[in-house]
C-alpha cells in the first residue's frame, strides 16, 4: 500500500457548504484539511445573492462564524417585491411576507468578499486541529483502494487519504460524478444564472430604493420581458453596488435558442429600471453559473462510503416560485455532515457518518424543503405541454382575464403563500403567461426610457480576469456536430450566434464540394458555468488550481 498523507477529514471546496463543514469539523476537534481550487475562496463563485438564516434551520452562517453579518455581508434585505411585466405594463406585488416567512435575517452578499472572509476564519479554526485551508488546489478525483473510497487525488498535490471526504465542490461536482451519485445529463434538472454587478454609490441606492442604512431591497421580475423562456430576473441592493441577473431553466433556454446575455440586457434596459439606473451605467462584472433544481436533483442519500456530498454538489439548491435559497442549505448540510462525522467517530463507527448525515438531513427538515411533497403532485399533473397549452389558453381568454381582474389584490396574498410557492409547476404558465396577463389586466404603464447601454459580450469578456491554462483546455468537444453540441452556441453565456469571440462557434466547413455546419470550441473566454457539460457532448473538467476565470465580485 502506498503511504499517502492522511487527515481525519478533507473538505473539497470553500464555498458556504465547505466553510460550514470545516467549521463544524474543527469545532468537534477533527483534523481537517480544506482544498479550494480558486486563487482565493470566492474567486470562482457566483450567487444572486441573498443569504438567508432560517429560523427552522439547524445551522446558520452567523451561528458558525460570529461577526459574519458585520464583516462579510452587504445589506440586510428588508423589502421584497415581485414585478409582473407585459411590455411597458407592470403590476408590482409586495411579497415581503413570503421573504420573512421562517427568516431570522437575510443579507445580500457578494461571493468574493464573503467567501474569502469565511476562508480566513476556516483556516484559523482548522489550523487549531492540525489542518488548514489551501487554495489553488484542484481535486481531480477520488482515491480508491480495493474499490473503496479512501481519499482524493489532486492536480497539484500527491493523493491524500482521509477518514471522511466532504465534497462541497459546487454545482459541477466532479467528485459527485466520480462516485456515480450525480450526473450532468438532463437540462430539465438545472437552471442557468447570469449576473451583472453595477456600481452605484451607497447614498444613491438609499435615495432611489428608499432604504436607510441597515436596509435593502430585493426586486424580482417575470412576464414577457424574457420572451417565452421560463425563469425570471432579480435586482438586489449591495452596500455600493447592485446585483442584477436572471435565472432560467436550462431546457427552456435551449428550446428557445435564447442568448443569456440578451435576456439580461432585456432586464437592464426595461423602463421599470430606468429611474433606478439613471445616469452613468457602470457594470463592473459579468458572471454566470449553473444552479441545480433541488426539486428534481436533491440527492435523497448523498453519500457513498467515506464521501459525503453537501450543497450544490448534492443538488441542495431550492428554487421555488420567487424563493431562491441555496447558500443557506449548503451551510446547514455542510455543518450537519461535519457533525455527523464527529458523532459517528465518537461512537467508534466513522464509517457510518454518511448514514447519520442522511438521517440528520431528514430529521432537521432540510430534505422536506428541498423536495416538497406538494410539488410531486403538481409536477405529475401539471407539467405536460398539453396541460400547459390548455391552462394558458384559458388564462389568456376573456374568462381567464376576468378571473384575474376579480382576484385583483388577492393575488398579492396568493403570491406570498409559502405553500403555493413550493408547488409552482415548472411550466410557461407561472413564469410567463400568468404574470403577463396580470400585468396586462391590472398593471400600470411605466413611462420613461432607459438610458442604460449594456456592455457588449466582447467588453464583458474583456473586463474579466483570466489565467488561461494555455495548451491544456479544461473542456474538450467530443462530438462537434450541430446535433450533439450546437445548443451550446446560444446557451453558453459567453458565446452567441452572431459573435465570433466566444467559446462556442458554428462554422460552415466545405469538403468535397459539399458544405457542413460544425461546432468549434475555444475555452479562453470560459467563465466555467458548467452549461456545456450538459447541453453539449464534452469531456468537462474544472481548470487546474488557480487557472481560468477569476471573479472579483461573484
Ligand atoms: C445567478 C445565481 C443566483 C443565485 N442566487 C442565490 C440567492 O439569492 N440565494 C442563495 O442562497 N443562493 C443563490 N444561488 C445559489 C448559490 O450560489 C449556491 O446554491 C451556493 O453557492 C452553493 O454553495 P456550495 O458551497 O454548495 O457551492 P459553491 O458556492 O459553488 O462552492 C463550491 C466551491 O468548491 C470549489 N471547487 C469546485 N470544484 C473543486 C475542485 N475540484 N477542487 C477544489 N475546489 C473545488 C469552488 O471553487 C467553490 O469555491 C444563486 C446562484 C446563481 C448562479
Ligand atoms: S464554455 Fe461551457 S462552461 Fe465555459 S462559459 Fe461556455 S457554457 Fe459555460
Amino acid at each position: 500500500m502506498t503511504e499517502h498523507e492522511h487527515y481525519e477529514a478533507v473538505v473539497v471546496g470553500a464555498g458556504p457548504g465547505g466553510a460550514a463543514a470545516a467549521a463544524a469539523l474543527a469545532q468537534n476537534g477533527v483534523e481537517t484539511l480544506v482544498l479550494e481550487r480558486g486563487v482565493d475562496a470566492g474567486a470562482k463563485n457566483v450567487s444572486g445573492g441573498l443569504l438567508y438564516a432560517e429560523e427552522s434551520a439547524p445551522y446558520t452562517i452567523d451561528g458558525l462564524f460570529s461577526d459574519f453579518r458585520e464583516e462579510a455581508a452587504e445589506r440586510p434585505v428588508t423589502d421584497y417585491y415581485l414585478h409582473n411585466v407585459a411590455g411597458r405594463n407592470v403590476k408590482s406585488f409586495d411579497i415581503t411576507d413570503l421573504h420573512e416567512h421562517d427568516t431570522a435575517w437575510s443579507d445580500a452578499v457578494l461571493r468574493r468578499k464573503m467567501d474569502s472572509w469565511l476562508a480566513e476564519r476556516v483556516h484559523e479554526k482548522t489550523s487549531e486541529t492540525g489542518g488548514g485551508l489551501l487554495t489553488e488546489v484542484r481535486v481531480n478525483g477520488l482515491l480508491r483502494e480495493n474499490g473503496e473510497i479512501v481519499g482524493v487525488t489532486c492536480d497539484e498535490l500527491d493523493p491524500i487519504r482521509a477518514d471522511v471526504i466532504v465534497a462541497a465542490d459546487g454545482v459541477n461536482s466532479e467528485l459527485a460524478r466520480d462516485a456515480g451519485l450525480m450526473d450532468w445529463e438532463e437540462p430539465e434538472e438545472w437552471f442557468q444564472g447570469v449576473k451583472a454587478v453595477v456600481d452605484v454609490p451607497s447614498d444613491v441606492i438609499a435615495e432611489r430604493f428608499d432604504v436607510s442604512e441597515g436596509e435593502g431591497a430585493a426586486h424580482l421580475f417575470s412576464g414577457d420581458l424574457f420572451d417565452d423562456v421560463r425563469g425570471g430576473g432579480f435586482l438586489y441592493t449591495n452596500e455600493d453596488s447592485l446585483s442584477i441577473g436572471t435565472v432560467f431553466h436550462l431546457d427552456s433556454l435551449v428550446a428557445e435558442e435564447a442568448e443569456p446575455h440578451e435576456l439580461l440586457d432585456n432586464l437592464l434596459t426595461h423602463p421599470l429600471l430606468a429611474d433606478w439606473m439613471e445616469g452613468h451605467y457602470d457594470e463592473v462584472e459579468y458572471s454566470a453559473k449553473l444552479v441545480p433544481d433541488s426539486k428534481k436533483v436533491a440527492h435523497p442519500s448523498p453519500h457513498e462510503g467515506r464521501l459525503l456530498l453537501v450543497g450544490d454538489a448534492a443538488g441542495q439548491m431550492q428554487a421555488q416560485g420567487p424563493i431562491i435559497k441555496g447558500m443557506n442549505h449548503a451551510v446547514s448540510a455542510g455543518a450537519l455532515a461535519g457533525e455527523a462525522f464527529a458523532e459517528a467517530s465518537m461512537r467508534g463507527t466513522p464509517e457510518r457518518a454518511g448514514e447519520l448525515y442522511e438521517r440528520k438531513l431528514n430529521d432537521e427538515g432540510v430534505m422536506k424543503k428541498l423536495r416538497p411533497a406538494g410539488y410531486k403532485v403538481t409536477s405529475a399533473l401539471g407539467e405536460h405541454e398539453a396541460v400547459t397549452n390548455v391552462v394558458d389558453s384559458v388564462l389568456t381568454s376573456g374568462v381567464g382575464r376576468r378571473a384575474v381582474r376579480l382576484l385583483g389584490s388577492q393575488l398579492e396574498s396568493l403570491y406570498s403563500s409559502p405553500y403555493l410557492s413550493q408547488i409552482v409547476p415548472d411550466t410557461r404558465t407561472p413564469y410567463v403567461t400568468l404574470p403577463t396577463v396580470i400585468a396586462e389586466e391590472l398593471g400600470e404603464r411605466v413611462e420613461g426610457t432607459s438610458d442604460v447601454e449594456p456592455k457588449s459580450l466582447l467588453d464583458r469578456i474583456g473586463d474579466l480576469t483570466y489565467d488561461t491554462d494555455v495548451g491544456n483546455p479544461h473542456i474538450e468537444l467530443q462530438d462537434n456536430s450541430v446535433e450533439a453540441s450546437g445548443a451550446a452556441v446560444t446557451a453558453c453565456p459567453v458565446s452567441a450566434k452572431d459573435f465570433g469571440g466566444g467559446c462556442y462557434r458554428e462554422e460552415t466547413v466545405k469538403t468535397n464540394g459539399s458544405e457542413e455546419k460544425l461546432i468549434s470550441l475555444d475555452t479562453q473566454p470560459c467563465v466555467e458555468c458548467g452549461t456545456c457539460a450538459i447541453v453539449a457532448d464534452t469531456e468537462w473538467e474544472h481548470p487546474r488550481g488557480g487557472k481560468g476565470v477569476e471573479f472579483r465580485e461573484g
